[in-house]
């Protein structure tokens, strides 16, 4: 049998590596070592900790053509893409380097009986399951700052990243992280209830499908664990009739496009007040007929492929269904006609609420567009949907852009831009899109005991 543990190439489908898959003994092993690393890592000095961090950032850096072509040779994504990763995760190592000692600080408490303050404390050992889309910020966003609070970490990658997932624990170690603080598991996801039951694993954070993480939460519940999740969603954008319809398709057009439209935070439904909508979707179709489909190696190319054969299957089988249910593709809706796993750029309209499209997330070059009548329905139609994680309004009215961002339920909104990523900035979710935070000041605190100290 051979180990679900492997790199093929999505431009070619070709199996350039497999991996062995870890028996129980190497993961008890691995286990019982981060458990023992977290005694002295824990009492670490943060500037000790910092300094580790910032030499992760400084190699990643100095490393960025070996990692930026890991990546794209393993998930297909535009080698300029791959480039831009690799230079945000430099950037938060750096963040929490810089920034985690003050996050950390003793929090003074106002109460009239004696003094009191928060101290953050680390929990111990901390078990996180990442997804393939971005192989090295996914695991950057879960490392830098519960490693800088003093946790260590045991990392699952995707089944289809396990050279990201590696050369990552190389730079740890040559960064010079003491062994244990942080170690990669080339384990299936089957193994993960056992590791979550284990009493040495004090938290969970997990990005990835719905029903992972409802797997994952399940499990955490059962023991009393702390659990983070980011898990999918179907951003709404939405152009109001106000909006600069060119800045408007322009934005749409290359966040979706952004990693095959393989993002958690992709504009998934364009929602338009009529008063633009035409005019809108001319544009994007315009935009969609002078991207060049290619090889990610290239620097070129604007479409690269899914990240393998089953993600583009899956992508449109979900296209073909919506139109069984009365759905209708203005553009795209095919395999583009050449070896690897690529989609043409598409839209599909008339979707109506109750069938599939209308409810799912689709994980990959496809806009689900809606023309609505005003305001009101835009935002009734952002919200309805059991996802709640990102979302756009594009207007040349900031106030009113700010008012329909209040009426939409979820984690961030951005205006006059797609959902964006930022070290110093809040990411996560409401709804079925998970919960918790990661980036910024709140990430640091979702695996620290706050812990309260009274003075009388
Ligand atoms: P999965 O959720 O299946 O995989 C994400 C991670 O979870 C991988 O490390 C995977 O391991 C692991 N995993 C999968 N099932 C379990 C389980 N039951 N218990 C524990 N760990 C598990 O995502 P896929 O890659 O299959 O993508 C499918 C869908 O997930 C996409 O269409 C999209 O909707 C969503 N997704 C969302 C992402 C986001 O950024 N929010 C990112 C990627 C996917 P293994 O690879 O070994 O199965």
């Amino acid at each position: 049998k051979t180990s679900p543990i492997k790199t093929v190439n999505p431009f070619n489908n070709e199996l350039v590596k497999s991996f062995e898959i870890m028996g129980d003994e190497q993961i008890e092993s691995k286990i019982a070592v981060a458990d023992h690393a977290f005694q002295t890592w824990k009492k670490t000095p943060m500037a000790d900790r910092a300094q580790l961090l910032r030499r992760v950032a400084h190699l990643m850096r100095v490393k960025s053509v070996q990692l930026e072509k890991l990546a794209t040779l393993e998930m297909g994504k535009l080698v300029t893409e791959s480039r831009a990763e690799v230079g945000l995760c430099a950037a938060i190592f750096d963040y929490y380097a810089e920034n985690g000692e003050k996050f950390l600080a003793d929090q003074p408490l106002e109460t009239p009986q004696g003094s009191a303050f928060l101290s953050f404390e680390p929990i111990g050992v901390l078990l996180s399951i990442q997804p393939w889309n971005f192989p090295f910020y996914q695991i950057t966003r879960s490392a830098a700052p519960h490693l800088m609070a003093g946790n260590t970490m045991l990392l699952k990658h995707a089944s289809n990243v396990p050279q990201c997932a590696q050369i990552m624990e190389d730079i740890f170690l040559e960064a010079g992280f003491p062994a244990g603080v942080y170690q990669n598991l080339f384990i299936p996801g089957s193994k993960i209830d056992v590791l979550v039951a284990d009493k040495r694993i004090k938290g969970v954070t997990l990005t990835g499908s719905e029903p992972a993480g409802s797997s994952i939460a399940a499990a955490a519940g059962k023991y009393i664990k702390k659990s983070t999740l980011e898990l999918g969603g179907s951003d709404a954008f939405v152009v109001l009739d106000d909006a600069d319809v060119e800045q408007a398709a322009e934005a749409a057009v290359r966040g979706r496009m952004w990693n095959a439209g393989q993002v958690c935070v992709s504009p998934k439904r364009v929602i338009a007040e009529e008063g633009i909508a035409d005019l809108f979707l001319d544009k994007v179709k315009a935009k969609f007929a002078a991207l060049k489909v290619g090889d990610p190696m290239d620097e070129q190319t604007d479409l690269a492929p899914l990240s393998s054969e089953k993600a583009v299957e899956d992508v449109i089988k979900q296209v073909q269904k919506a139109v069984e249910q009365g759905a209708t593709v203005l553009a795209g809706g095919h395999r583009i006609d050449r070896p690897g796993a690529f989609m043409e750029p598409t839209i599909l309209t008339g979707i109506q609420p109750g069938t599939a499209a209308y409810e799912e997330e689709i994980f990959g070059p496809v806009f689900m567009f809606y023309k609505v009548k005003d305001e009101q329905a835009a935002i009734d139609l952002a919200n309805a949907t059991d996802y709640g994680l990102g979302g756009s309004v594009f207007s040349s009215n900031n106030e009113r852009a700010v008012k329909v961002a209040r009426q939409i339920d979820t984690g961030m909104v951005y205006i006059n831009h797609v959902t964006g990523i930022a070290p110093e900035l809040p990411f996560g979710g409401t709804k079925h899109s998970g919960y918790g935070r990661e980036q910024s000041q709140a990430a640091i605190y979702e695996f620290v005991n706050s812990k309260l100290i009274r003075v009388t």
